[in-house]
């Protein structure tokens, strides 16, 4: 599994990988840390605090 350096979405292939910051050619990591399931960025208080609009599985931490 991989992350998104730029939207923090996890990955379950490096890619193909449409970002949805507008990044091209994104950086994808291996490294990353915890991730969190987001359903309704709406009403998420940490979604919201993330910049996540868009549903989906997020790390936490990328390296
Ligand atoms: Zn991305």
């Amino acid at each position: 599994m991989f992350a998104c350096k730029e939207c923090q979405q996890i990955l379950e292939v490096r890619d193909g990988h449409n970002c949805p910051t507008g990044e091209r050619q994104p950086e994808i990591s291996r490294e990353w840390q915890g991730f969190i399931e987001v359903l309704d960025p709406e009403k998420s208080a940490l979604a919201k605090e993330m910049g996540i609009r868009t549903p989906g599985r997020y790390a936490l931490r990328v390296r």
